[in-house]
């Protein structure tokens, strides 16, 4: 009986999301799983992707969605998140085609939620205005980078950022930027809010002088980093209560290259956990990121928080209600 209820339930959403999603002409599919779309390459089965093209189509989107009780999550580029391997029943609004054109004006450049940070850093830097070079090497898209203030080697996002675009009642709303709370990798961007793009406000430099800066936060990162590997940044946090970096730490209990299954501590960078290979799963990418939490809390009495996002199955909710565990203060350091 309860399953005959859900299946009715989902067979209602499913019917009424078709109607939206042909009325507003966005792109829904079917059959497709967070291991396409993250950047650990793991987890499981979403029951719809929808991807809009515009600030306004998307705007509108969410905005029927709520109206509907439809539970939906805005995914970037999938960077920052591992998604466990069920069946994930609620819509992912996929940003990554709401990439549109830069628009500038002087020292402002306005960009869509879906850009390439990486490219926009370029982009910006040919054109002569500084103040995000150092977060060049952070994948993503820019909603992402908006959302969790991302930052590196000495730039934050939220410093240069004028104004949010975001969804609020079906149209796209602008908030300037000094409204928002931009802490370290936090910002006060509310549960359900669905950021569309921004105005930057940068600072105009020789682009060779750009180019150079680029250059070398690059290096240090590749140095650093392991690169062409399946990983979503650094796991944990550091501790607050350590003066020693969680990488450090890891590293120092000999635990680089551990494994479990498809899933590696990074040879590279200890605070790293790698996948590998076709069927790789989320399971072994959580079993190992815990037998490094019992370690540290064993041997060193430190409770390692996590710094990815754990995206559970079945969160009927419109923004990942994120485990105790997990990340609510986004700590991301260029380690
Ligand atoms: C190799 C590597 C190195 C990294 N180095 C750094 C680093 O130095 N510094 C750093 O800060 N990060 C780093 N990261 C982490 C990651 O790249 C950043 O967190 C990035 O900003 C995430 O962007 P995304 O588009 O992939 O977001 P996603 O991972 O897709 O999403 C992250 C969160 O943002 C939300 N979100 C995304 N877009 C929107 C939107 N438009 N509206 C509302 N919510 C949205 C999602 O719901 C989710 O809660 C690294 C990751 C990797 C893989």
């Amino acid at each position: 009986m309860g399953e005959n209820n859900a299946e009715n339930n989902f067979q209602e959403r499913d019917n009424a999301l078709e109607q939206i999603a042909t009325r507003l002409g966005v792109r829904a599919e079917r059959g497709r799983r967070f291991a396409e779309l993250t950047s650990l390459r793991v987890g499981g089965a979403i029951d719809w992707v929808l991807s809009p093209e515009t600030e306004a189509q998307a705007a509108a989107l969410v905005h029927e969605m709520d109206e509907a009780g439809i539970g939906w999550r805005a995914l970037g580029s999938g960077s920052n998140i591992l998604a466990d391997d069920g069946d994930h029943h609620y819509v992912v609004l996929s940003l990554k085609e709401l990439k549109g054109e830069l628009g500038f004006a002087g020292e402002r450049v306005s960009v869509p939620a879906g850009y390439s940070l990486p490219r926009l850093c370029i982009d910006v830097g040919r054109q002569g205005l500084s103040g995000i070079e150092g977060l060049g090497g952070i994948p993503g898209t820019v909603g992402g980078a908006l959302w969790m203030n991302a930052g590196a080697y000495g730039h934050e996002i939220g410093t240069v950022t004028e104004a949010v675009r975001v969804a609020r009642g079906g149209k796209v709303v602008e908030v300037p930027g000094s409204e928002v709370q931009w802490n370290y990798r936090h910002t006060s961007f509310s549960e359900g809010e669905l950021l569309l793009g921004a105005t930057l406000r940068l600072t105009p430099d020789d682009p060779e002088k750009i180019r150079a800066r680029m250059e070398d936060a690059k290096s240090r990162r590749m140095a650093t980093q392991p690169h062409g590997s399946r990983s979503a940044g650094c796991f944990f946090k550091n501790p607050p209560e350590s003066a020693v970096g969680t990488g450090k730490i890891i590293d120092e209990m000999g635990m680089k290259g551990s494994r479990r299954g498809s899933a590696q501590v990074s040879p590279v960078h200890a605070n790293f956990i790698v996948t590998e290979g076709e069927g790789a799963r989320a399971e072994d990418a959580l079993a190992l990121a815990e037998e490094v939490r019992e370690r540290v809390r064993r041997e060193h009495g430190i409770e390692l928080e996590y710094e990815v996002e754990l995206w559970r199955a079945n969160e009927p909710k419109n923004k990942p209600e994120v485990d105790d565990k997990a990340v609510e203060v986004n700590r991301k350091e260029p380690s």
